[in-house]
Formats: structure tokens, sequence, C-alpha cells
């Protein structure tokens, strides 16, 4: 599934396969699980993204073949791709411990082709063993949804009661590993979305309300997941003195302008961005042992567009998964 023009839907086509070059591996994909960012990719809201794109960056797969000098993975080996597609090694950033900021990194299913499709190649190094006990379809959700998530709530310190404003994919993995932490989950959501509000309930938050209206105590610390900018005061003005607000998204609409008294105390507002393969690592071994159960939603690939419509729409109870072979895996 192709995106030629940002704001088109995207188009069925049939491509090359491509060939893995050096260090890369060609991966059967077998799911590919539909993020935000994705929407925000087809709707035009991050610049440039590499054209005609194949998008997605939570592709469980198995390589099938392995390019020159690739030997991390046996042919058959089940590995999952993330966004984070390839980093320079060399920059400030690579340099210390902080490649999710490389100046030169490249995304998965944004200035890479991705995993809306049959097939995709990832460089190996950025590809990673999916752990055992997850299928297919219960595993796609982790690898995006679940590390941006667990890389924004590790920001948070060791905050005990952690609102989480929107409650879509990332925020329903989570407030389980929160819970798993002994923390204490707060869900904010639209105004009267019941729906969202008892979901969260069910995944263990003591309280579920409108995102917009009083919280029942102050917080220690907030993650943002929705993009929408006026969350940004709302959450600072629930967090106590000291407290963190981390925006988890990588588009927000505008932040309006909000009296200093919010920030004040030792208030910190932060974003996080991407992630690093140290997180992906920790994560990806965390899962299991809470264990993180994903609640998906499936679509065939070719229902690209209308997953996406649904996540737009804020009708996904959980995540979108997309089956690249209907009913398999
Ligand atoms: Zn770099
Ligand atoms: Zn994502």
């Amino acid at each position: 599934m192709v995106l030629d023009s940002p704001g088109a839907p995207l188009r069925e086509a049939e491509l090359t396969v491509p060939e893995p070059g050096s260090g890369q591996v060609l991966v059967a994909v077998d799911v590919c699980g539909v993020c935000r960012t994705d929407l925000h990719v087809v709707d035009g809201e991050l610049a440039e993204p590499k054209l005609p794109l194949v998008p997605g960056h939570q592709i469980v797969g198995r390589v099938v073949e392995a390019g020159p000098g690739a030997r991390r993975f046996a042919r058959g080996a089940r590995v999952g791709v993330p966004w984070l597609g390839w980093t320079c090694g060399e920059c400030r950033y690579c340099l210390s411990g902080r490649e999710n900021l490389c100046d030169r990194a490249r995304f998965t299913g944004y200035q890479l082709d991705g995993g809306y499709a049959e097939v995709a190649v990832a460089d190996e190094r950025f590809c990673f063993p999916v752990p055992e006990g997850y299928d297919d379809v219960q595993a796609a959700p982790l690898l995006c949804a679940g590390l941006i998530g667990y890389r924004a709530l590790r920001l948070t310190g060791d905050a005990e009661r952690l609102g989480l404003y929107g409650f879509g994919a990332s925020a329903h993995i989570v407030a389980q590993v929160a819970r798993h932490e002994g923390r204490r989950v707060f869900a904010f959501t639209r105004a009267g979305d019941e729906a969202a509000q008892a979901f969260a309930r069910e995944l263990g938050a003591e309280w579920a309300g409108d995102a917009l209206g009083p919280a029942p105590e102050e917080l220690d610390a907030a993650i943002i997941f929705a993009p929408a900018g006026e969350l940004v005061p709302a959450a600072l003005a629930a967090v106590a003195k000291g407290g963190t607000v981390v925006c988890a998204g990588i588009h927000m609409s505008d932040i309006p302008s909000f009296p200093y008294d919010l920030l004040w105390g030792e208030r910190v507002l932060r974003s996080v961005a991407n992630l690093t393969r140290r997180d992906a690592e920790e994560f990806l071994e965390l899962a299991p042992r809470v264990p993180v159960k994903t609640q998906v939603e499936t679509f065939p690939l070719r229902a690209a567009n209308d997953a996406l419509a649904r996540l737009r729409a804020g009708e996904i109870r959980g995540a979108a998964v997309l089956q690249v072979v209907p009913g398999g895996a």
C-alpha cells in the first residue's frame, strides 16, 4: 500500500521486491501495526516523507534473505522492525547514547519503505527478535506503541501517580507496565468517551475521566499521547510540584499560551523523541514479564485506508494491526 502524496488515500500497488543491501535483511512481512505516526505521515503533518512511500513501522515478519555481510539472523528467524531504521553512529548524539536524536537518523515507513507490504528490507542492526509467547498480531503493537510508551514512562522517573492523556495503543500498554511497577494510573480521555474510560479501568486505571476536567488528585507525572496541544496546560495543572509532563507524540497541535504559574514549582515539560535500540531491548525483555497483553483490531493489508480512518476517528480499541495474509499468523 503506497502513499503517493500526503492527503491522498494509500494506493494498492505491485512493487518490485527490493534487494537487501549491505547489512540488510529482506523480511517477509506477516503483520504491521498501525501507529498514529502513520496518520501524521499520510495526512501531511510530518515534513518531507520519502515519496512514493510504503508506510508502517511496527513490522513482524520472517527473514527470507540476507544481504552482503548480514549474518545476525538465520533465515526464517522472526524479527520485529521498529521506527528507528538507521543512525549514523558518529554524530554527538550517537556517540553519547542518544541515537534517538541522531541528526541523520532514518525512520521506517517515513524515510525508508515500511511494512504496509508483503516484504520489506531493514538494516539488521535495527531489527529485534520478537519475544516468544506473543503471536505476530499481539506482538506488533509492542514495536512502537510499546517502545515509545516505555521510553516516555522511563522519563517520568519514579512517579507514583501517573496520568495518561489519550488512551489508545500506547497508553493501553503503558498502563499495564505502570501497574506492574506499582504505580497508580489515572486515564484522561475525550469528554464522554465512556468506552475508552471503561477500557482504561479494565487495564488497571483507578480513575478515568475527562482530560480537560479536574484530576481527582494531584499527579506526580503525566504522559500526553493525544496530539492535542490544549492538553499540555491541562496536564501541567494536574501535576504536583516537581512533576513531569512528557509529550509522547511526534506531532501535536499548537500549545496554547498558559500562565507561568503552571510551570512554576519545578514542574518539567518535555517531549520524547523516537527510540534507541537499548529502549527496544529493555522493553522487549520486560513485556513478557509483566506480562503485557495487547488488544488489537485486525485489518487485511488492503484495508489499510480503513484502519487509518478508524484510528483518525478514535474508534480503535487498543491497537490496529494489518495482516498481510488475512486470518493468518
Ligand atoms: Zn548519528
Ligand atoms: Zn509509531
